[in-house]
């Protein structure tokens, strides 16, 4: 059937989501009722319409602050740098982070030797320049890339922050934040290392 083969095309595009899987969402969508369909389809188009990037921490937004940026709680004077979102919610998850983030958007890899332009390092010396910031947390992944990236923050960011230092991974190179259980990130945050 042609239009089933195509939702599970279009549903394989999704991170993570192989045929198999892809087949069981689109099974599930033939037999779903009307409203439940809608409801899918009516998130997924909220989420589009209304989510842009916090002017701040360039995290993932309803509004033009974040729900984490705008929170009078948090400490505004640590900065935790991560690559991407989904990085930035694994670490939430811990619930053992109580600063403020920055989303790299990206990673420096080392052997294409990205320019320094494709992470938003710019908008982080905007952040710290000032000398309002005591702590940079740099959380890039352990891998070349996240080491590399690691790096280039560092150096780009050294003259504005007192203390800036890299979560330790208590696991050998290649791994990703995204995948790692709650407990390893909170070890990691933990026994971060001044650099
Ligand atoms: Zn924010």
């Amino acid at each position: 059937m042609k239009i089933f083969s195509r939702l599970i095309a279009n549903l394989r595009k999704l991170p993570g989501v192989g045929p198999k899987q892809a087949e069981r969402f689109s099974l599930y969508v033939l037999k779903a009722s009307g409203s439940e369909v809608n409801e899918l389809i009516e998130s997924i188009n909220e989420i589009r319409d209304n989510t842009v990037s916090c002017r701040k921490c360039f995290n993932y937004s309803l509004k033009e602050l974040c729900h984490i940026c705008s929170d009078s709680q948090r400490n505004g004077a640590v900065i935790c740098v991560v690559e991407n979102a989904q990085d930035l919610e694994a670490i939430e998850k811990t619930g053992f982070y109580k600063g403020l983030y920055h989303v790299l958007g990206g990673y420096i890899s080392p052997v294409e030797g990205v320019e320094r332009g494709h992470i938003r390092l710019k908008e982080l010396v905007e952040r710290v320049k000032d000398g309002s910031v005591e702590e940079v947390i740099i959380a890039t992944n352990p891998s070349a890339e996240g080491e590399t990236t690691a790096i280039y923050v560092h150096n780009g960011i050294k003259e504005f922050v007192p203390k800036i230092s890299r979560i330790a991974f208590g696991i050998p190179l290649g791994g990703d934040i995204n995948y790692m259980d709650e407990l390893t990130i909170t070890h990691s945050l933990e026994g971060r290392r001044k650099i």
